[in-house]
């Protein structure tokens, strides 16, 4: 399978909220999360475990029946995943919920997913620096819907970062190698 890649809006790129770097691969723009936080201020990378060369992302996180930490890949759009529990299959579609892993604060908060035929009602919300802008993330586990929120970009250049999604393509090619 190839890597289809996803254009990163220009506007986007010359305007990068604080939190969000680029990086090149293969002369392409990739987003990346360098810094998110809990309502509390608490940071949730996690420098020791690197997905794609990058720090992810690390929650605690209860689904279904089963809790542990989820270190979610930094790169946007990309679902890679590494789980210290293994998730069951009956809850492949139930919520997930989410906690900062420092001080087990809850990251949920209500929120209409609106993606093809999800209709989740609660989403993952990831505070980037300066307490105002924000990631949300439908809570629906295997949902791909991500939403940036950010004060100073306009709706219609968010909305089409917001689509950028590689699914289960994300290792092939692009990450070959590094
Ligand atoms: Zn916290
Ligand atoms: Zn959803």
């Amino acid at each position: 399978m190839k890597l289809v890649y996803k254009e990163v809006p220009v506007e986007f790129l010359s305007a990068l909220p604080e939190g969000i770097k680029y990086v090149q691969k293969q002369g392409k723009d990739f987003l990346v999360i360098e810094q998110l936080y809990c309502r509390d201020g608490h940071s949730l990378m996690a420098d020791h475990v690197r997905l794609h060369g990058e720090p992810s992302v690390c929650l605690d996180a209860r689904i279904g029946s089963r809790q542990g930490r989820v270190f979610v890949d930094a790169f946007w759009g990309s679902h890679d995943k590494l789980y210290s529990f293994l998730p069951a299959e009956a809850d492949l579609h139930s919520i997930t919920e989410a906690r900062c892993p420092h001080c087990g604060i809850s990251l949920i908060a209500p929120r209409e997913c609106l993606y093809d035929g999800c209709g989740c009602l609660q989403a993952i919300v990831l505070n980037l620096p300066g307490g105002v802008n924000k990631i949300l993330v439908c809570a629906k586990h295997g949902c791909p819907d991500h939403e940036l929120v950010i004060q100073r970009i306009p709706e219609e250049i968010t909305r089409r970062v917001r689509k950028i999604n590689y699914f289960g393509e994300f290792h092939d090619d692009m990450f070959r190698g590094i």
